[in-house]
Parts: C-alpha cells; sequence; structure tokens
C-alpha cells in the first residue's frame, strides 16, 4: 500500500494498552490541535479566519481555559466575538424583518406568503443557531481521525502484521466500532469487508464480556461477603465501561474505589 503520513501515528497507538487505541489517538490529536491553537497558530491569519467564524464548542473552551494560557485565549476570544456580534445583528435583524411581516399579514398563519415568511424567520434563527453551534477543534479532530480510520482499513488490508498488532488489541469504544465500520465498504475491496466483520467480532465480543465482567466484580466489592476478596481487573472498571461504551472520557489509571 502507499504509506502516508498517517501510518505512524496509527501504528504507535495500535500498540498501546487501553479499552480503545483510536481514543488514544484522538485524545492525543486534541490535545496537539489545542497547543497548536493556542500557539503560533493564534497569529497566523488564516487560522484566524476560521478561528472567528466557526470558534469552539464548551468542551474544548473548557479544555483551552485549562491550559493556561489566557493572553492565547483572549486574542481569539476578541476577533471571534467581533464576528459574532455581526452575525448576531444581521440574524436579528432577518428575524425581526419576518417577525413584522408575519405579524403585520391577515394570511400570516395560512397563506403561501405566511409560509415563505415562516421560513425566512426559521432560516435566520438557523444561522444563529449554527454561529453559537460550530466548533474548529472538533472539526479538525473529527477530520484527522476520519483520515485514521480510513488508514487503519487500508493497513489492516494490507499489512499482516499490522492485523495481528490489531487482533492484539483490548478492542474498540462501540463509536469508533461504528466509525470503521462505517467506512470499510468504502475503503475495503468489497469481498474483504465481510472478513473485516468478522475479525471486529471476534475481537470486540470477548472484550465487552471482560468490561462486564469487571463491572460486575466491581459491584461485589461492595458487598461484604466478598471483602476479602481480590479486586482482580477491577478497580478502574467504572471509568473503562464509560470509555468502552461512549469513547475515551475519563482517566483509565486512577482506582474507581474509594474503598
Ligand atoms: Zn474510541
Ligand atoms: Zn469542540
Amino acid at each position: 500500500m502507499k504509506y502516508h503520513i498517517d501510518t505512524i501515528p496509527v501504528w504507535d497507538a495500535v500498540k498501546q494498552d487501553c479499552e480503545c487505541f483510536l481514543c488514544a489517538l484522538e485524545t492525543r490529536t486534541e490535545q496537539q490541535e489545542a497547543e497548536r491553537f493556542l500557539g503560533a497558530s493564534v497569529m497566523e491569519p488564516d487560522i484566524r479566519i476560521q478561528v472567528n467564524r466557526q470558534g469552539f464548542c464548551r468542551n474544548h473552551h473548557r479544555m483551552l481555559f485549562g491550559m493556561g494560557n489566557r493572553l492565547g485565549h483572549a486574542l481569539m476570544l476578541e476577533s471571534h466575538t467581533a464576528e459574532s456580534i455581526r452575525t448576531v445583528s444581521a440574524c436579528l435583524n432577518d428575524i425581526k424583518k419576518a417577525a413584522g411581516a408575519a405579524s403585520g399579514s391577515i394570511l400570516s398563519k395560512y397563506g403561501r406568503s405566511g409560509q415563505a415568511v415562516k421560513k425566512s424567520y426559521e432560516e435566520a434563527v438557523g444561522r444563529l443557531a449554527d454561529a453559537a453551534g460550530g466548533c474548529i477543534l472538533c472539526e479538525a479532530v473529527h477530520t484527522y481521525m476520519q483520515r485514521c480510520c480510513e488508514t487503519v482499513l487500508l493497513l489492516w488490508e494490507n499489512d499482516s502484521e499490522f492485523r495481528r498488532q490489531f487482533s492484539g488489541t483490548k478492542g474498540l469504544c462501540l463509536c469508533h466500532l461504528a466509525d470503521l465500520l462505517r467506512l470499510a465498504p468504502q475503503v475495503l475491496s468489497s469481498r474483504l469487508v465481510p472478513e473485516f466483520a468478522d475479525a471486529v467480532e471476534k475481537l470486540e465480543k470477548p472484550n465487552l464480556d471482560r468490561i462486564q465482567e469487571d463491572i460486575s466484580w466491581f459491584i461485589k466489592k461492595f458487598d461484604y461477603r466478598y471483602e476479602a476478596e481480590p479486586w482482580k481487573n477491577s478497580q478502574n472498571a467504572v471509568q473503562r465501561t464509560c470509555n468502552k461504551l461512549r469513547g475515551a472520557c475519563l482517566p483509565e489509571d486512577q482506582a474507581s474505589s474509594g474503598r
């Protein structure tokens, strides 16, 4: 296969011991992107234009704020706020125009003109919602992860050593499992799609069973009859179960139990 730039990070990720190697890659990418936005790219005109237009979602504002670079964060906020004011003003103008037309028309609720007014009102509100819903960091991570999923599939198709590593992982979170299976028919040759689905099933099912056992054992350990029993693998079962079901959201390196 044609190896491209994404091959190396995917290879590094597949060797990691965690509940989803694509989550590990995503977390690392997200961190690097956040550092980039707070760092040199603050001054790059192209990036500033995109940030001004899209902004960041609340999760990523929380992340950027936690990184402690208040000046970098403030510089992006200043020009994004200016752009947001322009967008909000234009939307409110259109919303008021449409609302005024609706109240002034007898036909507003029933007639064709009423439908047109309703449409332009909703369009303007939609533009306002879009302005509040964008995130350049989410988009950057999503685009990169799509490419990485393609790379996983291409490596799985062409490299037997990668196949071996893949089937030796602890499986994937359900989100990345769905991402890979959604892409598989577009990336793999069609005869390999059932084989891939089969390989994924063989990988994922025992790992979901393992998670189920761990969380059940964790619960048992709260029963006094099991107090003297060992924790086995269950001390961080709460985090690993959340991460497996919904993608990495909790650190796996701490015990869940306060006991
Ligand atoms: Zn994942
Ligand atoms: Zn975001």
